[in-house]
């Protein structure tokens, strides 16, 4: 899998989990300190009163203690302190004490106070009265007691070790003891503070606040959570099915054929990738439909299904190609599998035969990308063109050469056009009369800068492909019409050049103006330049090609047959094309048990092409019993390396120099 596609496809099926979580905790933990901020404000407010008022208390109490002289005097206070507890709503208790023993106490519970428990404020002893089951902080800023400013921090910091938070029928109870120095020599008085239960309620309504907005919480992210969960996984499955079949898809063979052929050792599988093709699909949704062809893909797909097991894989990709991941033992055993599958894939249509062209690379020890090994099944199947016929083929190492070197061509190919790298050569056409130059064939060789010298069969079958081949061919045509308007202008006397002109260029319907053109930019006369075409190109448009070869035959230039009697060649083509010159395909000349019958087929066709008033080229021809054949039969021209191999421009020139 390419590494930006993997990383897009893994973005697209994570599942954002984490800031799902981060966000439960972020918000819990926002709420729970606004609401500890919030209690900790209330506790504060309530405990910063309570001390305002306990200070207060007790100064007012040491203005009543004045007047206690002796323990006796106590007695003529003790309604005042009664009524003062009575009346002062945060003062419950009052005691007095000399050298720690209670002399006199409002309710006569007076309780037994540690030293570890007081501590002063300003000058006034505190006493916190301990109990270690309820505990509760408190913070607090300055309070104002008596217009004096106090550091209530210092205090409360103290009281934040100290205060004990005593539970009593009251509910909240924080017992503090205000000491007060009184004349009666070391005896003083204690102040008992409330808190009331309410504050307390404040503080629990608040916590149970808390506690239910965190629970909502949770719950409302917790739903969502699950409902994340739910989306990614059919995020994954949509990513994983393939829209036409509802089955898997590419993307899915590639994750699980990686995960399958890891293990394929250790498990002691052997495993094919396999690229299926359906042939003429196009034809089909031509003919039928693009619906009906999908429904044609589906059936084929659910048959596929059927003749894989579960250690195999399968997948439907674009068009009517399937991936395949097969396991096999021998690979006559597997040849003979997918035949099968072919037969099986056929019962689809009972009235149509279906061709298939299939691809398969056989997987080795220590192969990992799947995608990588599914393009050498693709390209092995590449390499058996588009026929309709059933065809398999093995990929092995020469086809990704070739891969390579087709891709370093068309990585190459348009600097070497405007580098002149492409050079033409020219190979002579010899009259069989005189046995003289009659002519010559324009043929292209690649001189590269790094390759040095590269034949034609190396590069021209990619550029018939890409379509580059045009280009090339404007640029020979060019070439030579250049050629031959120097040798006009030095004087000397020309033969014809042919040029080669690809089927690619019958697609257009102005060919023959875009040749005059051409050719028209070094004035030459349109008769010295000669068109060869393949019969290939006959196949195409047929009446685009028959008008483009009478309107270059109108405007002047020779029009031949290549390579005739080659491939798919068609007597029929001769009877509708108005050609000048028949090429003879080497091919006549070629092997030894069939020469005789080759040369008899040869003789008529020179005979043919008599009557129909063309001439005759014999292509290829490489011995001198073949020359005296041609001559015996009247062939008009002859080019092969019996007479010379196509040669560089300055040494065809040397070399026919009398002849110029
Ligand atoms: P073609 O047009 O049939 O060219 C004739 C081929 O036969 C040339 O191969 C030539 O060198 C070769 N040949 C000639 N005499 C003999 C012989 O006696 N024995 C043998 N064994 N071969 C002989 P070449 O130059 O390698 O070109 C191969 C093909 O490449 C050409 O076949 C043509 O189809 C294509 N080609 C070459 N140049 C061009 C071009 O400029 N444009 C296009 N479209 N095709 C070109
Ligand atoms: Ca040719
Ligand atoms: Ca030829």
């Amino acid at each position: 899998m390419g590494k930006s596609k993997d990383k897009r496809i893994r973005k697209l099926k994570k599942t954002h989990i984490w800031p799902s979580i981060l966000g439960l905790f972020l918000i819990s933990g926002f709420l729970g300190l606004v609401m500890l901020m919030v209690v900790s404000f209330l506790l504060t407010d309530m405990a910063k009163n309570k001390i305002v008022a306990g200070c207060q208390n007790t100064e007012s109490l040491v203005y009543l203690l004045e007047q206690v002289e002796s323990p006796e005097d106590i007695k003529e206070i003790e309604e005042s302190l009664l009524i003062y507890i009575d009346m002062e709503p945060d003062v419950e208790d009052i005691a007095i004490l000399k050298d720690d023993t209670v002399l006199w106490s409002g309710n006569g519970k007076y309780p037994s106070l540690d030293s570890e428990s007081q501590f002063f404020f300003e000058d006034i002893r505190v006493y916190i009265e301990n109990d270690p089951n309820n505990t509760f902080k408190v913070e607090a800023d300055d309070i104002i007691i008596n217009g004096e400013r106090i550091n209530v921090k210092t205090v409360l910091d103290i009281l934040h070790e100290e205060i004990r938070l005593v539970e009593t029928e009251e509910f909240g109870h924080l017992k503090v003891w205000f000491e007060v120095p009184s004349t009666i020599g070391n005896a003083y008085v204690l102040t008992n503070l409330k808190f009331y239960s309410y504050d307390l309620l404040a503080l629990v309504v608040c916590c149970s606040l808390i506690v239910l907005i965190i629970i909502v919480f949770v719950i409302y992210y917790l739903i969502s959570f699950m409902h994340l969960l739910h989306t990614t996984r059919k995020t994954t499955k949509v990513i994983y099915t393939d829209m036409v079949t509802g089955g898997a898809n590419q993307l899915f063979f590639e994750k699980r054929g990686n995960a399958l052929i890891k293990r394929a050792a250790r498990r002691g599988r052997k495993y094919a990738v396999v690229h299926l093709k359906m042939r003429k699909y196009r034809s089909y949704c031509t003919c039928f439909g693009v619906k009906e062809g999908e429904v044609l893909i589906e059936k084929c797909y659910n048959l596929l299904k059927k003749q894989i097991n579960k250690k195999e894989l399968m997948a439907h990709r674009e068009n009517a190609q399937f991936a395949l991941l097969l396991t096999y033992d021998s690979r006559e055993a597997l040849v003979d599998r997918i035949e099968k599958i072919e037969k099986v894939l056929n019962s689809v249509l009972p009235n149509i035969k279906l061709y298939f062209g299939v691809g398969v690379y056989l997987v080795e020890v220590g192969d990992k990308d799947i995608e990588q090994l599914y393009n050498n099944a693709l390209l092995a199947c590449d390499m058996l063109g588009d026929e309709a016929e059933n065809k398999m083929a093995f990929f092995d190492v020469e086809m990704n050469k070739q891969r390579i070197w087709e891709r370093k061509v068309e990585d190459d190919m348009n600097r070497a056009l405007a580098n002149k790298e492409f050079q033409v050569y020219l190979q002579p056409k010899i009259s069989t009369t005189e046995e003289a130059l009659a002519g010559a064939e324009a043929l292209v060789r690649w001189i590269h800068p790094q390759e040095g010298f590269i034949p034609p069969n190396k590069f021209i079958p990619i550029f018939e492909k890409n379509g580059f081949i045009t280009k090339l061919d404007d640029y020979m045509l060019e070439e030579v019409a250049s050629l031959q308007a120097q040798w006009i202008e030095e004087g000397r006397k020309i033969v014809p050049i042919s040029v080669n002109i690809s089927r690619a260029h019958f697609t257009r319907s102005d060919l023959a103006t875009h040749i005059s053109t051409i050719v028209d930019k070094y004035r030459v006369p349109h008769n010295v330049i000669e068109l060869e075409l393949t019969e290939s190109a006959f196949f195409d448009d047929k009446k685009l090609l028959l008008n483009t070869i009478d309107q270059l035959r109108e405007s002047g230039f020779h029009v031949s047959m290549d390579d005739f009697g080659a491939g798919y060649s068609s007597l029929n083509s001769l009877k509708e094309m108005h050609i000048d010159v028949l090429k003879i395909d080497a091919d006549f000349f070629r092997g030894t048990d069939e020469e005789e019958r080759g040369m008899y087929i040869v003789s008529k066709v020179i005979e043919l092409a008599k009557k129909l008033n063309m001439k005759i080229v014999a292509e290829g021809i490489e011995s001198r019993e073949q020359v005296d054949f041609l001559i015996d039969q009247e062939c008009d021209l002859i080019q092969g390396y019996f007479y010379a191999k196509p040669m560089p421009v300055a040494e065809f020139v040397e070399k026919y120099k009398e002849a110029y």
